[in-house]
């Protein structure tokens, strides 16, 4: 028997309206789990089994091209399980995870095996692979890209923790014909340690619990002359760039000026860039340390309208949780505590929260959180829209609901956050992976049905 769901607002390329998902008829008792049509609910046959959503939204399940995973290795900071339970209850069907974390770091296709034997049975949804290029691993590029990786992440500067190195600009030189030669794309980690060092060492004997002190120790000029030296070597190479956690809106115009030469450039930011602004963080709030930094109010304003202009294509989290103590909430204190910010269950309406209230639409979110990550990710044929032939991954939102970021809420394995106690627009009823809910009304449904999307 056919199977088709129906809501009021089913998101599509094509616009919002009324609608149906027909999937696919699969073999007796097999899991259907591919779209076979988006038509109105007057087309379906007759015999379709019918749910409807009434007037909840329908959104392509989201794909988050940037969450720090963290397993094997770093269990105790987060792991494949947790990872993807949050991801369930915030509307992800698709996680990429970053090289780096884990241990050993996914710079080679052994430390890649690593990995994959680690997330086995583990998942609640989807799950792919970014690969390192890190100082030393030029000649493990193109078999990692062989091996089914979506693309390569560097950092221009130290990452924070040991397992995964920097790669300097002649490592990198080095690197890239490999890279240009798999197709896929390099993501970076954009900032450089020369402006940060030359800031850091004008802020001797300051106080590091004030948040001034650590937004003047990495300052506008880190990202934006690594900016400018990777549209150089993209200019030069001809390799896909990807920028990812743009915090700086000054670079705008010039990765604007960059595409517009027909430069493949993409750019993301994360919903606490777009969320958060310096001037309301309290001095010893560690819970919002990043790296880049969240910057002022007035340029928050500008990456939203970098939104709106097209030239940051995309919404990624940048899940990158730790154990509590090593947020040093006691001490307060910027430079010592681990930088990063968990938010893979609540991104969704954080993101619907700032987005509604500045007049963009669900459309939008499905692009900035679903379609433009599984492009990034070379995932397009399979997920990002609902269209025939994709996936029937989805989310059943509720952009009316208004809720209260509690504890019971973040799902992930340390449930600490800096939204803690926000009220929030917009309520993940259920998440659907292949047809199948594995997250509705509150529940986890049991069984791990998520799986590794392999690229080659
Ligand atoms: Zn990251």
């Amino acid at each position: 028997m056919a199977q088709a769901f129906t809501a009021d607002r089913v998101v599509t390329p094509q616009g919002t309206r009324r609608a149906a998902l027909l999937l696919e008829d699969g073999p007796p008792g097999e899991p259907r789990g591919v779209i076979r049509a988006v038509c109105e609910p007057g087309d379906l046959p007759a015999n379709a089994e019918v749910i409807d959503f009434g007037p909840y939204a329908l959104l392509p399940g989201l794909v988050d091209s940037h969450v720090h995973i963290n397993q094997p290795g770093r269990t105790e900071w987060e792991g494949f399980s947790t990872a993807t339970r949050a991801a369930a209850a915030g509307g992800y069907t698709t996680l990429i995870d970053m090289p780096l974390n884990c241990l050993p770091a996914t710079t080679t296709v052994a430390a890649l095996e690593a990995t994959r034997d680690s997330a086995a049975g583990q998942c609640l949804v989807d799950w792919a692979a970014w690969g390192g290029a890190v100082a030393d691993n030029q000649a493990d590029l193109l078999p990692l890209a062989r091996a089914g990786i979506a693309g390569f992440k560097s950092f221009l500067i130290y990452p924070g923790c040991d397992g995964f190195s920097m790669i300097d600009r002649e490592q990198l030189e080095r690197a890239l014909p490999a890279i240009a030669e798999s197709g896929l794309p390099l993501l970076v980690h954009a900032e450089l340690a020369g402006p940060i060092e030359r800031a850091t060492a004008s802020l001797r004997n300051t106080d590091w619990r004030r948040y001034a002190t650590y937004l003047a120790s990495r300052p506008d000029e880190a990202e934006l002359e690594a900016i400018r030296l990777m549209i150089r070597l993209c200019r030069r190479v001809g390799f896909r760039l990807h920028i990812v956690h743009l915090a700086t809106a000054q670079a705008l115009p010039e990765l604007q000026a960059a595409r517009a030469e027909g430069l493949p450039i993409s750019v993301e930011t994360c919903p606490h860039y777009l969320h958060f602004a310096a001037e309301q963080i309290a001095d010893g709030s560690t819970l919002l340390k990043c790296a880049p930094p969240i910057r002022s109010v007035a340029n928050r304003e500008a990456l939203w309208q970098g939104l709106r202009d097209g030239i940051i294509d995309l919404v990624a989290t940048d899940h990158s949780p730790c154990p509590p103590a090593m947020k040093c909430l006691e001490e307060g204190r910027f430079d010592l505590a681990w930088g990063g910010i968990a938010s893979l269950s609540i991104a969704l309406p954080v993101m619907w929260t700032g987005a509604a209230q500045r007049g963009f639409t669900l459309q939008e979110i499905a692009r900035w959180m679903s379609s433009a990550p599984a492009a990034l990710a070379g995932l397009s044929d399979r997920a990002g829209t609902l269209e025939a032939g994709r996936e029937a991954n989805f989310v059943v939102f509720n952009p009316e609901a208004e809720f209260t970021v509690t504890p019971e809420r973040l799902h992930y394995r340390h449930a600490i956050s800096p939204y803690m106690g926000e009220m929030l627009r917009g309520a993940v009823e259920a998440t659907y992976l292949r047809g199948e809910p594995v997250y509705q009304a509150g529940e986890f449904i049991p069984g791990p049905r998520g799986c590794e999307h392999r690229l080659r």
